[in-house]
């Protein structure tokens, strides 16, 4: 695949008619993100950000973690974090010193050539039905189709030898963006905060390096453009809101009706002509409006507790955008001290649930309609958002 850098600019923010349904809402001061910005990428060139505590937390997912006290820290839960990022990792690290750390801050390179002849596609909305299929097919929990909108594409990436800006990588005719849901594994998450848990995200990046590259070879092997991307090139939670897959939510993740907050999202931007998907309202925001009980549980109260707003904290969030927004410092100044990622206000969303039963099928009726208060109290006497001790799960 022939790429043609191009550097990102800025869109004003112009009338989109899934904005509404979508649940977006731009102001006049949007500016499009700058992937340096993102604080895991500033943990390496801004102070503000890096310390000895976020250079030991990148250390440890390699193979001198230091175990420390706590169940969940010990040295066999770094060892299954850190086995289960492997194919994640050797994607990301295949590139050697070249600057792109594919998936990351790089999209993944095109390992299969387009092909020279093109598969006539005369129903796209078939078509769309089909890529869906074998994105299930290849593993992916979740798939849905949007319009390519470049307000969510990143200004600029990152050359990771000096941490300075580089042209957005992206073939120029991109229509469409498949987004990929990965299913977070239930019991692992409920043992957060600790490095066993870890593996519930180690296991889905590897899981998705794996199914965008399968995939997107696929659509090459038709004949179109497809680039693979998991948390490079543009922010993913929109996209995933514009394909339908679920709604917006106060501890930043994006809500499903088949697994809560649990997932992982990757996405493909491609040329092939294809059907797209609307946005799904489905009632989330009503409950989190009278709900905090992720931001009364964060450690360092990352998270607001407000209606949504434009307000930032700091340059790691993107600006001119009316929605819940976490203060990103203080997030990742809490992974770094524990050593492993963090995810308490996923475990205890209330959406946090099984939904292949019938009970929490049920719940998630109640919760989405007038009657939200009573799945809320239901939900506070359940103890489903309880810790899971390290050690039960260790011991099946
Ligand atoms: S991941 Fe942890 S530290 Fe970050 S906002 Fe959620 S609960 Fe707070
Ligand atoms: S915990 Fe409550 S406020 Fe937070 S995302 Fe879940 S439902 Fe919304």
């Amino acid at each position: 695949m022939t790429q043609q850098p191009r550097l990102g600019h800025n869109n004003p923010p112009g009338p989109n008619p899934s904005d509404t349904l979508a649940g977006i809402e731009t102001t006049p001061d949007f500016t499009r993100f700058r992937q340096r910005n993102d604080v895991f990428t500033r943990a390496f060139w801004d102070d503000r950000v890096r310390s000895k505590h976020t250079d030991a937390f990148f250390a440890s997912y390699r193979v001198d973690a230091r175990p420390r006290k706590g169940e969940g820290f010990q040295p066999k839960d770094f060892a299954l974090r850190n086995a289960s990022w492997l194919i994640s990792d050797i994607v990301s690290n295949r590139g050697g010193d070249s600057g792109r750390r594919e998936g990351f801050q790089a999209p993944i390179q095109a390992d299969t050539p387009v092909a020279s002849q093109k598969v006539e596609i005369d129903d796209p909305a078939r078509m769309a039905v089909e890529i869906k299929r074998i994105a299930r097919f290849f593993g992916a929990d979740l798939c849905g189709i949007t319009d390519y909108d470049e307000r969510w594409i990143y200004a600029t990436q990152v050359d990771t030898r000096d941490f300075s800006e580089a042209p957005v990588e992206l073939p120029e005719g991109m229509t469409s963006v498949i987004v990929l849901g990965h299913q977070m594994d239930l019991p692992l998450v409920q043992t957060y905060p600790s490095a066993l848990a870890g593996a519930a995200t180690g296991r889905e990046y590897s899981h998705e390096a794996a199914i965008v590259m399968q995939l997107a070879a696929y659509i090459r092997n038709l004949g179109y453009q497809a680039v693979g991307s998991m948390n490079d090139t543009g922010l993913v939670i929109p996209y995933a809101i514009k394909a339908g897959l679920g709604e917006y939510a106060r501890n930043q993740l994006v809500i499903t009706p088949e697994f809560g907050p649990r997932l992982r999202f990757s996405k493909i931007f491609t040329n092939m002509p294809l059907a797209h998907d609307v946005p799904r309202p489905l009632g989330v925001k009503a409950v989190c409006d009278i709900c905090t009980r992720c931001a009364d549980a964060c450690p360092v109260k990352a998270l607001p507790f407000g209606p949504p707003s434009d307000a930032v904290a700091n340059q790691s969030a993107i600006t001119g955008v009316v929605k819940w927004t976490s203060d990103a410092e203080k997030c990742f100044s809490f992974w770094a001290k524990q050593g492993s990622d963090c995810a308490i206000c996923l475990r205890v969303c209330p959406f946090n649930r099984d939904f292949g039963t019938w009970r929490n099928r049920l719940w998630l009726k109640l919760a989405l309609s007038p009657l939200r208060r009573l799945a809320l109290w239901l939900d506070d006497r359940s103890g489903r958002a309880k810790r899971l001790k390290p050690r039960d799960w260790w011991a099946g």
